[in-house]
């Protein structure tokens, strides 16, 4: 656990360019931006991922991805921005450290962050739609 990069971010043993902060979040640049502004928003409770996050800790990240989410738009003159969140490597998440990304978005900035897509065969969809269901 000592090892966390974002938990030493939180306890300042490793420097960072902090944005925000409150009781229960930290909210800090990422290092390697994909547009000037992207930042990262933690919950100061170590979790991995979002499935292991306390509902308090949700609620406590989500209201301060809002804030810096308006801040970016109004401050950075964003047109638009994109949340992110890599849950598991599989999903290409690096830090496991729950982290949600707020990433400023320019008319024409040249990203691309949609996916490619897939379609559904007859029925699948359905089946699919089910076994979700089944596991709320
Ligand atoms: P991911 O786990 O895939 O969401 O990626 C982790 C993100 O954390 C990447 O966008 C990195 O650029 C960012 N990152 C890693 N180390 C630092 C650090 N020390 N300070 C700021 N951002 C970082
Ligand atoms: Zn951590």
């Amino acid at each position: 656990m000592t090892e966390c990069i974002f938990c030493k971010i939180i306890k300042k043993e490793i420097q960072t360019t902090k944005i925000y902060e409150d009781e229960r979040t930290f909210a800090f640049l990422d290092i390697s931006p994909v547009n000037y502004g992207h930042a990262l928003v933690i919950p100061k409770v170590h979790s991995e991922n979002l499935l292991e996050m306390k509902e308090k800790d949700l609620t406590a990240v989500m209201k301060t991805v809002q804030k810096i989410a308006n801040a970016i738009m109004k401050g950075l003159k964003a047109d638009g921005f994109n949340l992110g969140m890599n849950n598991y490597p599989a999903a290409g998440q690096l830090v496991m450290h729950s982290h949600i990304h707020v990433m400023p978005r320019l008319k024409n900035d040249g990203l691309r962050l949609n996916w490619p897509n897939k379609k559904y065969a007859n029925g699948m969809d359905k089946d699919v739609a089910e076994t979700i269901i089944k596991h709320l």
